[in-house]
């Protein structure tokens, strides 16, 4: 199983991305994980990513094509995977095209702007796996502690409103025209990211799988 979780920053794809990734024993590909431990680990990759990420923009296509090279290559890819903010780009999708790489599903998660805005100023996510969390909708067990590692929880610098409003219009800009790239290949599914709780997403998520 392929999949492609697309959506805005705070649509929820993380978290979905990690409970369906449980479920159908397939890992989740977070390019914006990847880049967030290069960045803590001050790599070549993450000190080249930095400035981008910290404004809100997007990290050039062959940086992040050259992660996702490095990361499909490994053993625990070859049974399917979730993409999670990846592709991001029309050139990032044309490119895994021509890796001959074809999708089961590419599912939308449809969330309005301002919902998303409001959303973003209660995200955490874990300092060391990058799972994602919210004082609200998921909070830890324990407060400002990872339920999956046990390390401390953190705000991303580019939840700040200002850089969420530049995210948005980077993701209606850039990515939104992916929806469009995939419904012509018939794979595209669009969900509702605020159906209630988290469970009724993934739900609806696993009946278009067919899960
Ligand atoms: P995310 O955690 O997916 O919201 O990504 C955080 C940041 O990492 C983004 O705002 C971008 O700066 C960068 N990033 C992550 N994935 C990509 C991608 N596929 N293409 C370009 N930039 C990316």
């Amino acid at each position: 199983m392929k999949l492609i979780l697309l959506g805005a920053p705070g649509a929820g794809k993380g978290t979905q991305a990690e409970i369906l990734g449980r479920k159908l024993g397939i890992p989740t590909i977070s390019t914006g994980n990847i880049l967030r431990t290069a960045v803590k680990n001050g790599t070549e990759v993450g000190k080249r990513a930095k400035a981008f990420m910290d404004a809100g923009k997007l990290v050039p296509d062959e940086v992040i094509l050259d992660i996702l090279e490095e990361r499909l290559a490994q053993s625990d890819c070859a049974q399917g995977y979730i993409l999670d903010g990846v592709p991001r780009t029309i050139a990032q999708a044309e490119a895994l095209e021509a890796r001959g790489i074809v999708f089961d599903h590419v599912i939308s998660l449809e969330i309005s702007d301002e919902e998303i805005v409001k959303r973003m100023d209660g995200r955490r996510v874990c300092s060391h796996c990058g799972t994602p969390f919210h004082v609200e909708s998921k909070p830890p067990k324990v407060d400002g502690v990872c339920d999956a590692c046990g390390s401390a929880l953190m705000e991303r610098e580019d939840d700040k409103p200002e850089t969420v409003r530049h995210r948005l219009e980077v993701y209606h800009q850039e990515t939104e025209p992916l929806k469009e790239f995939y419904a012509r290949r018939g794979k595209l599914a669009s969900v509702p990211g605020n159906l209630g709780t988290i469970e009724d997403t993934t739900r609806a998520i696993e009946q278009v799988l067919g899960a």
